[in-house]
């Protein structure tokens, strides 16, 4: 893998070169105490200081709510105005931690299963994803347990680390981070020779994935999913912050008209009415087996389905729970589950 450096100094005119090229930049920024991923007006304006985002990087590739089409009723037809990718813009993700990189596997997974979803695969196409190694850490990250690392380049088309408070080692891991850097070579420099583990925030390894899933094998029955949930609100907050969580609703909008909008809009299989059927059945009616659904889903159903873990261990699900429900421990106690 090529690697450079970047004087702190000359991180934000690169940016700025790229973004007057005409890519948008999408980057932490803080507002109001929180710190959350945004289309920035100015490179200033990029805040690197925080552990963790408070929402993900997902929003550039699965926005919130999105135009899948239009619709108008006619005689004897209805008249379609297809999914428009025109407008989707270049977009630079940047600052971004390796958990949240990583999470683009899982989220290609299933969007890109079957027939691929079209928003989400052009979205992509037209994604660069320039990541931040993590020098710090809360008690909630658990990347190392679930096959990450605090310095992972896995999902990046660049990984920055920072060496001490001057500058960054450049990691070029792609040829989409190649067309980034390239053009503006006169800003780097010649990689530092650095121990990189030494410049990375130190995340233990909570539980043994590996012993999770084989433990999760024979747990449906389990009333370990009572004893799990009967806390939880089934508030959806865990969902929404989640990188690698995919649930959605499809809506028309306005309802009930004879033209509009259809739209996709973020749902959590943590909610109640996610599953409720026409008919007034419920497959998933109790919050144990919605919460039983959530895992077995990232660390069961994905893994042999997809070949992907529905998880990467940023931990935002822990730190966003009204209900302090702490995903690493509840993984711990399934490592041990005598099924
Ligand atoms: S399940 Fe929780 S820890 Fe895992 S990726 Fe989602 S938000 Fe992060
Ligand atoms: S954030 Fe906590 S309370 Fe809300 S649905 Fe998730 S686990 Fe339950």
């Amino acid at each position: 893998m090529e690697q450079k450096y970047i004087p702190k100094s000359s991180l934000k005119a690169w940016l700025a070169k790229v973004k007057d090229g005409g890519k948008q930049i999408y980057a932490p920024v803080t507002e109001g105490g929180k710190t959350s991923f945004r289309r920035v007006k100015s490179v200033d304006d990029i805040s690197m200081e925080h552990v963790q985002t408070a929402q993900s990087a997902k929003g550039v590739a699965f926005p919130r709510t999105e135009k899948l089409f239009s619709y108008a009723m006619q005689p004897g037809g209805v008249a379609l105005q297809d999914y428009d990718s025109a407008n989707i813009p270049h977009t630079v993700v940047f600052g971004l931690h390796p958990c949240d990189a990583a999470a683009f596997k899982p989220l290609s997974g299933i969007f890109g299963w079957d027939t691929g979803d079209k928003p989400f695969g052009e979205r992509m196409q037209r994604v660069t994803l320039v990541s931040l190694s993590c020098s710090k850490c809360d008690e909630l990250c658990f990347c190392t347990s679930v096959d990450g690392s605090p310095g992972s380049a896995v999902g990046s088309d660049i990984l920055l680390t920072a060496v001490g408070s001057e500058g960054y080692l450049v990691e070029i891991v792609t040829d989409r981070g190649r067309a980034l850097t390239e053009p503006h070579a006169a800003l780097f420099e010649a990689a530092p020779d650095v121990n990189k583990e030494e410049l990375l925030a130190h995340v233990p390894v909570r539980f043994s994935v590996g012993a999770v899933e084989r433990s999760l094998a024979g747990a449906f029955e389990s009333d370990v999913w009572k004893q799990q949930s009967a806390r939880c609100l089934g508030c959806g907050a865990c969902a929404f912050v989640c990188p690698a969580c995919a649930c959605f609703d499809i809506q028309e909008n306005p309802k009930g008209s004879a033209s509009g909008d259809r739209i996709r809009c973020w749902d959590s299989c943590g909610f109640s009415l996610f599953t409720l059927h026409t008919s007034g059945h419920n497959p998933r009616s109790v919050q144990s087996q919605r919460w039983r659904q959530r895992l077995l889903h990232k660390f069961s159903y994905m893994p042999r389905r997809l070949s992907v873990r529905g998880c990467t261990g940023c931990g935002r699900c822990s730190r966003a729970c009204p209900v302090d429900m702490n995903l690493w421990e509840h993984l711990s106690e399934l490592e041990n589950l005598k099924n």
